[in-house]
């Protein structure tokens, strides 16, 4: 049974248990985190803390916890939970009170922490890519904040799960946002674009790096607008988050995504990204 943190204390999954008046379970009123750890460590966990402030931020919420705090809390459960490649999963809602859209005066946040195994991609998956599909992006406008309010996404990556893709890409007035869990990435004449940053898409922590590593390595990058047409005949498309990486992306709404295989500059970078991880993990 895994340990889970919930409102300072550390406790087996089945003892932790929130009211049914919390307005995370009544409103969805709540933003999130998902952070990995690998051998322990947590992967930047500045960029996640930052990316935390900035959805708090966004709905009104204080931050409950100081980062050494966050920092001291998460190693604790990393520690209860041992496992070589964790997923760190938190959560901040706005608390317990009487429902009511209005936020309530004087109510504590509640805080929720989990850890569990990293789902390991299918080596095939990793060696052939996976299928997506696109479809129009209906969600709100506020894609950038990390709400635990899902329902969009759950409805939209349903549908990619029932025609057996891996990931919906969204399209939204004509041009590529990102995956219903994940950012895109295109590789087009050679060069890796992904779109630039928005009220329209998550700031993902991997697209960050995977820019980071791809301009610290010479590699041709920029953040540009994505049209659909540019999507369709792109040369390599990938999808990128903090579990499933970089994962190429090679048939697309049933027609195969370049030469139908994960293209050379996704070989490329995805060496890069291992290097830099075990060179994390060897510090
Ligand atoms: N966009 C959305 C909508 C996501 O849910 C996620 C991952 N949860 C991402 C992008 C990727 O973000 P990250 O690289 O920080 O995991």
């Amino acid at each position: 049974m895994s340990v889970v943190y919930l409102n300072g204390e550390f406790l087996t999954a089945e003892k932790a248990t929130v009211s049914v008046f919390d307005r995370g379970f009544l409103l969805g009123d709540g933003v999130y985190e998902v952070i990995p750890a690998f051998g322990g460590c947590l992967f930047r966990l500045g960029a996640h803390l930052d990316r935390l402030q900035n959805s708090l931020d966004a709905i009104g919420l204080q931050n409950p916890l100081t980062f050494e705090h966050w920092e001291n809390t998460l190693n604790q459960l990393i520690a209860e939970n041992s496992h070589p490649q964790l997923s760190i999963y938190l959560q901040v809602t706005r608390g317990v009170a009487v429902r009511d859209h209005a936020f309530p005066a004087d109510i504590k946040p509640s805080i929720f922490a989990m850890a569990n195994p990293i789902q390991k991609l299918a080596e095939s998956d990793f060696q052939n890519g996976v299928g997506a599909i696109t479809l129009l992006d209906n969600r709100w406008q506020r894609c950038d904040i990390k709400a635990i309010s899902l329902l969009p996404n759950v409805l939209l990556r349903q549908q990619a799960v029932e025609q057996g893709v891996a990931e919906a890409i969204l399209i939204r007035d004509g041009n590529v946002t990102e995956g219903s869990a994940s950012n895109v990435f295109v590789v087009l004449n050679g060069k890796i674009i992904t779109p630039p940053k928005s009220q329209y898409i998550l700031p993902g922590i991997t697209r960050d790096l995977v820019l980071e590593l791809a301009i610290a390595n010479n590699m041709n990058c920029a953040e540009e607008i994505i049209t659909q047409d540019m999507l369709l005949s792109a040369e390599e498309v990938w999808l990128t988050s903090s579990t499933k990486e970089v994962l190429a992306v090679t048939k697309l709404d049933d027609k195969a995504v370049g030469s139908g295989k994960p293209g050379p500059v996704w070989q490329v970078m995805t060496d890069i990204y291992r290097e830099y991880k075990n060179g994390l993990l060897n510090h």
